[in-house]
């Protein structure tokens, strides 16, 4: 550890000639001077805590409290002397007390609480006063009702305080449940290395997690894991291969950080609503074309139609991707994030039909891990009473036998489940093709919408029973009722021309998101009841047809059982 600390202090000051990953030179560079990262290999290195304050932070809002905290907290270093020795040393080293700093700061205009755990004080573990620190911090954030930014760099536990360490975790944890229960937002900013108990608990326990370029990331520092396990490739480790394992939202350089965690608790506070000011504003009647269904089947599946990304980035404004399942994997199927339309916070959840069917990403429909991410972002807008919109443009699920092994039916029916008990309002787009029961996970809202190409297809992936009659288009979708808006394209379809189409769903959203931000979320949900069980009943062909085939098969088995049950009693007769 001495050794490790005898690191940090040498190549953390100013007077660093060439960078130790690129050994390019980095005296001169701006950012290196100001940021501390290498403009030739990105590479961040070690930077101190009030350094770190100061480039976060608005300037002089940083105010620290708890810097000391009663004597009683100090019996642990009486009763062990070599532990007050190494703790002492440190101090005079770093110039803390501790390894963790807490206080209140203001960042990009947004008051909120600061934690900071530094690695050059004892490696940045959690003992008693730092686990005491950052519960008081959770808190009064609390009580104060303000967001909790932390910015990590921890290694392992502090084996000198043996279980009063590890009971730090469940300090920590309860904290954090609380404000959890109340609804403070939370972001962990990880850096490097960011590992053991602190990473277990604050890090993931954080709504949005963020992380530096190249920090070690994971329970078990790196060098347990090689004891235990052999071999381990830093590479694995880092916060470049959590993103794609789905473990953390983004990467972000140093020199942005300011800027992305403001974004990010501007969009969690949820300040602004849409009001709907004009009753006669409405855009839901449009005369739609007479293209013939099988035309319109093929617009809908048109190679340049655009794909549910581009409508995040042109409808709505500062998008803020969430990456992962927060379990196994980023999948690219699904996209999900952050956003303002016209102001107010919304969480998009997004369908990306891949159209490369070749590619290993756009051969298969949606697994269970593309769920799991669908859930994952409703559940959180669910706790922030943000707006759920949802882009529904896919094939189906994965039909494979891998996939029903890792239990795809309980990651969808999760989705379901979500999106109907979800308490904010929602709205789904139909943007392209809604394949069976993968597009209904998302679909479940309190106004559905569908783009005038746009299809409704039973099992598309299933080329057995792919057939004309298993595909309805908007027009026949509206007259069954089973859509409650169709945003008309430009003439041709989407592809011609899709920005008229980006600004007239952007004009409709804004309408039908203000007219639902007027009802209660108990309303909301006893109108999405109602709608979805009135949905059998809302054609009476339809219900007729169902009827008579149900009555006919119903007849044929009754007479089949009177003619089994007679013989079986004449047989017993017999
Ligand atoms: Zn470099």
């Amino acid at each position: 550890m001495d050794e490790i600390n005898e690191f940090i202090d040498n190549y953390s000051i100013e007077s660093l000639e060439n960078c130790l990953q690129c050994d390019k030179k980095i005296q001169a560079s701006e950012l290196y001077s100001t940021y501390k990262i290498c403009h030739n290999c990105n590479f961040h290195f070690y930077i101190k805590p009030y350094e770190r304050i100061s480039l976060l932070t608005d300037r002089e809002s940083y105010i620290e409290f708890n810097k000391e905290l009663p004597d009683e907290f100090n019996y642990i270093y009486d009763k062990y002397p070599d532990y007050a020795n190494r703790a002492q040393k440190d101090t005079e080293r770093t110039g803390l007390n501790d390894s963790v700093l807490t206080g209140y700061a203001s960042i990009g205009g947004n008051r909120c609480i600061l934690i900071i755990l530094d690695f050059s004080f004892m490696g940045g573990n959690l003992g008693l006063i730092s686990g005491e620190k950052i519960s008081l911090a959770i808190d009064l954030a609390v009580s104060k009702k303000l967001p909790i930014v932390s910015i990590i760099s921890s290694s392992g536990t502090r084996f000198e305080e043996g279980m009063i360490s590890i009971m730090q975790m469940a300090k920590i944890t309860l904290s954090m449940a609380n404000a959890k229960k109340s609804n403070i937002p939370s972001i962990s900013l990880l850096t490097n290395p960011c590992t053991g108990q602190a990473y277990a608990t604050l890090a993931t326990f954080s709504d949005i997690i963020m992380s530096e370029p190249g920090a070690s990331v994971g329970l078990s520092p790196l060098k347990d894991l090689k004891h235990s396990s052999g071999s381990v490739e830093f590479e694995t480790r880092t916060s470049n291969a959590l993103i794609s394992r789905g473990l953390i939202d983004s990467i972000v350089n140093r020199n942005h950080q300011k800027e992305e965690v403001s974004k990010i608790i501007d969009l969690l506070g949820n300040r602004h609503k849409l009001v709907y000011e004009n009753k006669n504003d409405k855009v839901n009647d449009f005369a739609l074309s007479n293209t013939p269904i099988d035309k319109r089947e093929y617009i809908a599946q048109h190679p340049s139609r655009p794909s549910a990304s581009l409508f995040l980035n042109k409808v709505f404004e500062h998008f803020f991707e969430l990456k992962g399942d927060r379990l196994l994997e980023n999948s690219e199927r699904i996209v999900t994030g952050l956003a303002q339309l016209g102001g107010q916070t919304t969480m998009l959840v997004a369908q990306e039909y891949i159209k490369d069917s070749n590619s290993s990403i756009g051969k298969y429909g949606l697994s269970s891990t593309d769920f799991r991410k669908c859930t994952r972002a409703i559940s959180l807008a669910s706790r922030f009473n943000i707006p759920i919109i949802t882009f529904i443009d896919t094939k189906g699920h994965d039909l494979s036998y891998e996939e029903e092994i890792k239990g795809i039916g309980v990651s969808l029916g999760d989705t379901l489940l979500s999106m109907a008990e979800l308490n904010s309002p929602s709205i789904s787009v139909l943007i392209g093709v809604g394949g069976s029961e993968a597009a209904l996970s998302l679909d479940i809202s309190d106004r559905r919408l569908m783009l005038e190409n746009a299809i409704l297809k039973i099992a598309d992936n299933n080329t057995e029973s792919n057939n004309a009659n298993m595909v309805l288009g908007a027009k026949e979708s509206k007259e069954l009722d089973i859509v409650d808006i169709i945003v008309p394209e430009p003439i041709g379809g989407l592809h011609l021309n899709p920005d008229e189409c980006f600004s007239l769903l952007r004009k409709v959203l804004m309408i039908e998101l203000a007219e639902l931000n007027r009802l209660s979320s108990r309303s909301r949900f006893r109108s999405k009841y109602n709608k979805f069980r009135g949905i059998p009943g809302v054609s009476n062909n339809m219900l007729t047809g169902l009827t008579n085939d149900v009555l006919s098969v119903k007849s044929k088995f009754t007479d089949y059982l009177n003619i089994k049950l007679g013989k079986d009693k004449q047989s017993k007769k017999t």
